[in-house]
C-alpha cells in the first residue's frame, strides 16, 4: 500500500491550493482527482476577489495569475458595483479570470512542487483508525495516509462517508449553464423576467456561445441534457435557436448547505465539499481556497509534529464562522435578484445603501474578502486579521511583508528596538525580523490603527500576537501556534 503524510481527495482549486501549501512546506502530499486530465469543462468561477489574489502573492504566485485575466473592479452586491480602489492594499482590485485558468495556473504550480496526482480515479471509501487513514481508490488501489481532506466539492463523498451533517436550505431555483452552438442570431445579453435571469454572450473563441438559463422547475435530480436545455429556452426566448453540440452543460442551483463540523477526527473538509451556496457575489472558490490556507500550515505542523493535533481544531473554529456568513449573503443576493416590481425597488433601496461611503466601504471588505476576522480574543485591531503588505525597510534593504511569507513560515516582525526580541526557543520554527515601517497603518474598512511594535504573522498572513513595546504574551501566543519551546 502507499502511503503519504496527506492525501486530498479532489483536485479542483481547493485541493490544488492545499497541496501546494503542504508541498511548499516539504510534507509528502498527494491528490486523488476524477478527471483525467486537470482542464476544466465550462465556465464557473469568472475570477479572483481581493484577498484571494494577496494569498496568492503571500506565496509569491499573483503574477501567472494577473499576467492571465484583466484587473476590474469585480466586487459586488446584488448588481450594484463596489468599487474597492482607494482600499489600502496592493491589489485594491479583482481580477476577471476564469475557473480554468485558475485551476490550470494552480496545476502548474503543483506540479512545480511535485505533488504526486493519482488522475483518472476517485475515492470511493475510507476507513480511519487512531494513527491513520486507508483510502480505497475506485481503480482497487489503496493509499494509507495520516490525514485525509475530502476537497472534493458539493457532492463530497468524503463528507457523507464520514456522516458529517449538511444542515442548510433546499433550492428555490435552478439554472442551466452550457457552452453550445447555435444555428440563428440570439437575443445577446441579459434578460430578466418572473422566472429569474438568463444570458447569451460569445466565448472568447468567438464561434461558440455561452448560454445562461433559469429553468422552469426545481429539483431535477438527473444530469441535464440537450434537450433539457432546449426546452429551458424554448420556454424563455420561445425559441432554442438551433441550439446543438454543448461543450460543456451543467445546472446550478441557488441550495444553500454548510458542513456541521469541518473535522472528524483524520478526516478533514475544505472547499465546497464544506459549503455551497449561490454563485452571487463570486465567493465559492475564494472560500475555498482560503480554507486551504488556513488548513494547509496547521495540518503540517501537526505532521511533522511540532504542534498538538488539538492545532486542526483551529481550522473549523475559524473557517466555519467565515462560510456563515457567506451563505447568507448569496441568500439575500438571489433574493434580490427576482426581476419583480417589489424586488426592483428593494434592489434600487440596497443600491441607495450601498451608494453611501459607509456601507460601501462595509459590504466591499466583505464582498472581497479583506474584512476576514479570526476570533483570537481582545486586543490591538490588527489581532487575527490580515497583515497588510506593507514596504519595510530592513539592513539588507527594502522589503515587502509578503516576501517573508513566500514560503509559507510564520514570522515575527519586530519593528521596535533591533534586537529586542529573542525568541531563541522557536528560531527553528519561526524567522525573527527586525525592520522599520515608516507609513502609516491602515485597514480596509477600519481605517487607521496604531502602530504596533511588533507582529507575529502567521504562514496565512494573519496576525497571531501583536507587540506594544513589551514581549507580553508573545511566547503563550508562540506556544499556540507553532508549537511549545525547544528545550535550550
Ligand atoms: C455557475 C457558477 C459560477 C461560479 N462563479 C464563481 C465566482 O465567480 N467566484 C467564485 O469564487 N466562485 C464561483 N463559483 C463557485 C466555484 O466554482 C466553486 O466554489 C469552486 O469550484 C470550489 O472548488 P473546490 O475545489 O472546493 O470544488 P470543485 O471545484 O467542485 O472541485 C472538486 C474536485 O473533486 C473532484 N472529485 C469529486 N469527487 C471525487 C472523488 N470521490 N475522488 C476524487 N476526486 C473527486 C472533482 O472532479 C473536482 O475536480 C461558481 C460556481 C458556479 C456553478
Amino acid at each position: 500500500m502507499t502511503e503519504h503524510a496527506v492525501v486530498i481527495a479532489g483536485g479542483g482549486p481547493t485541493g490544488l491550493m492545499l497541496a501546494g501549501e503542504l508541498a511548499l512546506v516539504e510534507v509528502d502530499v498527494a491528490i486523488v482527482e476524477r478527471r483525467a486530465s486537470h482542464d476544466l469543462i465550462g465556465s464557473r468561477s469568472g475570477g479572483l476577489h481581493s484577498r484571494t489574489i494577496e494569498i496568492l502573492d503571500q506565496r509569491g504566485i499573483a503574477d501567472r495569475f494577473l499576467s492571465q485575466g484583466q484587473v476590474a473592479q469585480v466586487a459586488g452586491f446584488a448588481g450594484t458595483p463596489l468599487d474597492i480602489s482607494d482600499f489600502p492594499t496592493r491589489h485594491n482590485y479583482g481580477l476577471a479570470l476564469w475557473q480554468t485558468h485558475i485551476e490550470r495556473i494552480l496545476a502548474g504550480w503543483v506540479d512545480e512542487l511535485g505533488v504526486p496526482v493519482y488522475r483518472g480515479r476517485e475515492v470511493t471509501g475510507f476507513a480511519q483508525d487512531d494513527t491513520g487513514v486507508d483510502v480505497e481508490l475506485s481503480d482497487g488501489q489503496s493509499l494509507r495516509a495520516e490525514y485525509l481532506v475530502g476537497c472534493d466539492g458539493g457532492r463530497s463523498l468524503i463528507r457523507k462517508a464520514a456522516g458529517i451533517e449538511f444542515p442548510g436550505w433546499d433550492p428555490t431555483t435552478s439554472n442551466l449553464i452550457a457552452e453550445v452552438e447555435i444555428t440563428e442570431e440570439p437575443e445577446w445579453g441579459i434578460r430578466r423576467d418572473a422566472l429569474g435571469i438568463h444570458s447569451l454572450s460569445r466565448l472568447e473563441d468567438g464561434g461558440r456561445i455561452r448560454v445562461l438559463v433559469t429553468e422552469q422547475h426545481v429539483g431535477a435530480t438527473t444530469e441535464p441534457t440537450l434537450r433539457d436545455l432546449s426546452e429551458a429556452l424554448i420556454a424563455v426566448y420561445g425559441t432554442d435557436y438551433g441550439v446543438h453540440s454543448p461543450t460543456s452543460l451543467s445546472r446550478f442551483t441557488d441550495m444553500t448547505r454548510q458542513a456541521a463540523a469541518y473535522r472528524d477526527r483524520r478526516v478533514l473538509l475544505a472547499g465546497d465539499a464544506a459549503h455551497v451556496h449561490p454563485p452571487d457575489g463570486g465567493q465559492g472558490l475564494q472560500t475555498g481556497v482560503q480554507d486551504a490556507v488556513n488548513l494547509g500550515w496547521k495540518l503540517a505542523q501537526v505532521v511533522n509534529r511540532t504542534s498538538p493535533e488539538s492545532l486542526l481544531d483551529t481550522y473549523h473554529a475559524e473557517r466555519h464562522p467565515v462560510a456563515a456568513r457567506v451563505l447568507p449573503n448569496t441568500m439575500a443576493q438571489v433574493v434580490l435578484r427576482r426581476p419583480d416590481e417589489r424586488t426592483k425597488a428593494l434592489r434600487d433601496t440596497m443600491s441607495e445603501l450601498l451608494g453611501m461611503d459607509e456601507p460601501r466601504r462595509r459590504f466591499a471588505a466583505m464582498m472581497s474578502g479583506l474584512d476576514i476576522h479570526y476570533d483570537l480574543g481582545e486586543g490591538h485591531p490588527l489581532l487575527g486579521r490580515r497583515m497588510p503588505d506593507l514596504d519595510l525597510v530592513t539592513a539588507n534593504g527594502l522589503l515587502r511583508v509578503f516576501t517573508l511569507l513566500h514560503d509559507a513560515r510564520p514570522v515575527l516582525l519586530n519593528l521596535g528596538e533591533p534586537g529586542g526580541l529573542d525568541i531563541t526557543p522557536w528560531a527553528d520554527r519561526v524567522q525573527l525580523v527586525d525592520a522599520k515601517y515608516l507609513g502609516t497603518w491602515e485597514l480596509p474598512a477600519l481605517g487607521p490603527v496604531t502602530a504596533p511594535t511588533a507582529v507575529l504573522i502567521r504562514p496565512d498572513g494573519y496576525v497571531a500576537w501583536v507587540g506594544d513595546r513589551t514581549q507580553l504574551g508573545l511566547a503563550d501566543a508562540l506556544t499556540t501556534w507553532f508549537g511549545p519551546p525547544t528545550a535550550a
